[in-house]
Formats: structure tokens, sequence, C-alpha cells
């Protein structure tokens, strides 16, 4: 007789739950059936702890059904769920949060684990990667969904479960999601909550969950605020933070290519992503050229006085005294280069996907993580002070760089400088995330923390068992 073991497994777990157990003895409510979606911190945490006992039970086969669910349905209800996204924060391009979709539905998952071992005269060690327990991720508007699902797929293949505090402009298309992937893998698998989010979030929520005791790791994507009272909570946090990526372009670079390249990727999603060019710093040997080649491959060029104008409108001034620092301005983060440009009285077509215009460095769009199609173009005498003013610009984030060169001593001289995590070579900024380049990508990129491009290992613990004298079937 053929017997369904996870079926059976199914059973017995709902009516441990009806009983008020999860079979490991803790006491829990009975969170099944409610697909991950909370307004209380607390029962989130619970619930997520108690599927964490229960994908502890489950097979590495089973976990990777699990994960299927969640690519299956970001790649297949894509176009259904882009659009909601796009309606819900408005910002940003409804064909990128389609395709942001697809490229979360692909981030490695089971298959990227792997165990280490030591083979020697003592025996044999094994070590391998763990499980933390249950996450706390914090996700932003820029990518609400994507980010989720990219998250889902690394951490719960890790073994781990999540609760989710999603920025509160992006929080309908992620409860919207997350109950997705639950009713999938509820329906399949019979277990529920793997993935669980606040639908009221806030920063209260969001503090609520950092200082949660069943919550044994902090995962934050965002800005410098969420990026800094992560990293002073009393437990480990890996920090996916802001970036400000600036572009190299020297004498030796194809020019063509670099405009097409820095188009592609300040374009992405209107200049949302944390990796995309934000402000390109050119040796004057070729300066005029590249602003040539950047007409051509159909940018549209702002003249110094349309500059200014749409700095005035387009950069913000916020907090007080030394607090006191510019930011985009609301108006216009994250919208076309056609709502930009209407913003100086300025009429370009519907399909222009950038602007672009010669300032110089002290204009605020150098240093302003700015988030929206125009990007400064600024003259270099060489490329050394090319390398100095895109060193000043990213902050010391350590984020993203990018160059365009065809000498290799400029390339390595500038990626020693930057020490960044990301450095693109003659690419658009998605190439670093195997985008146009190889590699694979991720919606979280930890860069503060260090631990680079999130993978499953990245939300793993190390765990190492050794036998002695035996195992080893080598001879001397
Ligand atoms: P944001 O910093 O405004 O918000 C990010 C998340 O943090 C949201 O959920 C928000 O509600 C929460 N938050 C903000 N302040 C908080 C605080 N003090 N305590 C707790 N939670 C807090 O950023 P955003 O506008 O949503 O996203 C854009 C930013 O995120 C950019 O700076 C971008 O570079 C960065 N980002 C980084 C990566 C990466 O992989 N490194 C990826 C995407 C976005």
């Amino acid at each position: 007789m053929h017997v369904d073991e996870t079926l059976i497994r199914s059973v017995v777990e709902q009516v441990l739950t009806r009983l008020g157990g999860n079979g490991n003895g803790a006491a829990s409510g009975n969170y099944q059936g409610r697909f991950g979606l909370f307004t209380d911190v607390g029962q989130a945490v619970a619930a997520a702890r108690e599927a964490f006992e229960r994908l502890s039970r489950r097979t590495l086969a089973e976990r990777k059904q699990i994960v299927a669910h969640i690519r299956r349905i970001s790649a297949d209800q894509r176009v259904e769920l882009g659009t909601m996204e796009m309606e819900e924060t408005k910002i940003g391009r409804l064909q990128h949060k389609i395709d942001k979709l697809i490229g979360a539905a692909s981030v490695p998952g089971v298959e990227f684990l792997h165990s280490e071992v030591f083979s020697g005269d003592h025996g044999l060690s094994v070590i391998e990667h763990a499980p933390f327990g249950v996450i706390c991720a914090i996700t932003p508007v820029t990518h609400s969904l994507p980010t989720i699902a990219c998250n889902a797929i690394s951490m719960i293949s890790a073994g781990n479960t999540v609760v989710v505090n999603p920025h509160p402009s992006g929080r309908r298309v992620a409860a919207e999601g997350v109950r997705r992937f639950n009713e999938a893998i509820y329906r399949d698998l019979g277990i529920d909550n793997l993935l669980c989010v606040i639908t009221e979030p806030t920063i209260e929520t969001a503090d609520a969950l950092f200082k949660h005791r069943d919550i044994n790791l902090i995962a934050v994507t965002g800005g410098q605020a969420v990026a800094r009272a992560a990293m002073q909570q009393p437990k480990r946090a890996i920090v996916a933070g802001p970036g400000n990526p600036p572009v190299v372009v020297d004498e030796t670079a194809d020019l063509d290519r670099a405009a097409r390249s820095i188009i592609a990727g300040a374009a992405y999603d209107n200049n949302l992503l944390c990796i995309s060019e934000k402000e390109v710093f050119v040796v004057e040997q070729v300066f005029d050229a590249l602003m040539a080649a950047m007409d051509r491959a159909g940018a549209v060029r702002l003249n110094a006085h349309e500059v200014d104008a749409f700095t005035k409108v387009a950069i913000a001034s916020v907090g007080e005294g030394e607090h006191k620092h510019d930011v985009p301005a609301r108006d216009f983060l994250g919208k076309d280069a056609a709502v930009l440009a209407r913003g100086i009285g300025k009429t370009v077509p519907a399909n222009v996907e950038l602007l672009f215009g010669e300032t110089d460095e002290s204009n605020p769009f150098v240093p302003v993580e700015q988030m929206m199609p125009f990007v400064p173009f600024v003259r270099a005498r060489d490329i050394d002070d090319a390398i100095a003013k895109a060193k000043r610009a990213e902050h010391g984030f350590r984020h993203t760089a990018m160059i365009h060169s065809n000498n290799v001593r400029n390339m390595t001289k500038m990626g020693r400088a930057m020490d960044t995590t990301l450095f693109v070579k003659n690419g658009a900024s998605m190439a670093g995330l195997g985008l146009g380049g190889e590699g694979y990508a991720s919606f979280s990129i930890a860069t503060p923390t260090g631990e680079g491009v999130t993978t499953p290992l990245t939300f793993t613990r190390e765990r190492r068992c050794t036998m002695v004298d035996d195992l080893r079937i080598l001879g001397k």
C-alpha cells in the first residue's frame, strides 16, 4: 500500500496544533490557516517559532518543495503582483516591478548549501550549516515583494523561518504575496507561517521585533536610519545598507558602450536600485565625447540652467542643526524621466528613460542617493582625480562602484581605492548581480556588516562534528 508520508505528517501536526501543542512540548497558539498575516508582533513570532519547529522535522527535499512554491508564485503571478506593487508604492517602472519578481524567483536556494570536511590522521570533522531559527527581516519600499520573496528563499532554504516588517508604503503587496506563498505551501505540505508579515508595520513594530527574545537574527534591507538601528541591537544583524554608486569613465573606454550601460543601470526601475549608477566622473579628455554618446544612446541632456532649476525642486533639505541634510524630494523619487522634466516645465517623450547633465562636485545630486532618473556628470582632471571624487561620493558605504575603461591598471587602482562590495567593469550595475554578468542575484547586499550578496549560507550558523581516529577511509 502506498503511504503518503507528507500527508500523514501534516495531519498529525494539525491534530497536535488543535490540541494546543506543537509536538515538541512547547505551548503554542493555533496559528495554522493564518497564512502568515499578523498585526501582533508576539503572535507573529510565536507562529514563526512553531513553523520553525515543524520545518526542522522536514526533509531537505521538502524544503526544496517549499521554496519551489515561492519561486513559482513569484514568476507565474509576476504581472498581477508587480502591478499591485506599482499601484501601491507609486514609484519605479511597471515592467521592472514585474521583471524583479523573476529576479527574486531565481536567487540561490537549498542547492546552494554545502558542507566542508577535514579528513586526516585523527579521523574526520564535518562542518555543516545550520539555521539560526526565527529571523526578523526589514524590507524596503523600493522592492517590497521582491525583497521578501528573495529573503524567504534564502532564509527558508537554510532552514529558518521569517517575520517580515515591511515598509508601510509596500505593506499591502507584502501581505498579499506572503499570504499566497503560505497558502500554497500549507495546501501542499501542511505547514503554515514559515513566512509571517506584520500587516500594519511601524517603526515600533520593527523595534519590538528587534528586541523579541525569540528572534535569533536580524536581517535589514534599507537606508541609513534602519541600518544604524539594527546594528545597535545586542544580537547579530546582517545589514544591507544604502549605497550611492559612482561611475568612472576614462579616456580608454568604449564610450558608446559606457553610455548604454549607464542608461541601462541608472534608468532601471527609475533609479530605485541600491546598486544603480548615481553619479558619473569622466576624465576631461573624453567628457564632451561621452556626453555626445549619452545623447546618441537616447538620454536627454539638461543644460546648466535646467540643471540648476531641477536641483532646486528635486532635492529637499530635512533635519535641524547638525542633523540637517539633503534628500530626494518625494514628488520626484522613483518617477519617470518625463515627470522629472515636467517639474521644470520641459517636455520630453514618455519613452525617455534618463535625464543627465553636467554639474560640479558640489551639486547635491552628487552626494545624495537620489533614486530618480537624473544623473549628474562631473569633469575630472585625470583618472586619479576621478577616483578620488568617486571615493568621496560613495561616503565609505563600500556598496557598489563602476568603471568604464580598457586600462587594466586604472581598473585595479579604482577597485583597490573604492573597496566596495560590488565593482563592475564595462557593464551596467546589474551585471554585478548576474543580470548581464556572471554570478547570482539577491535583493539584499549586506554592506556594513560584510556578508556581501546574500545567499542561504549567509543565514546559517556553522556547526562542526568531529569523529576521532575513525571514518577516514584512506590509508596512511
Ligand atoms: P528606508 O530606510 O526608508 O526603509 C527601509 C525599511 O526600514 C522600511 O521597512 C522602514 O519602515 C524601516 N525603517 C526605517 N527606519 C527605521 C528605524 N529607525 N527602525 C526600524 N525600522 C526602520 O529605505 P527605503 O526607502 O524603503 O529603501 C531605500 C533604501 O534602502 C536606500 O537607501 C537603498 O540604498 C537601500 N537598499 C539597500 C539594499 C541593499 O541590498 N544593500 C537593497 C535595497 C535598498
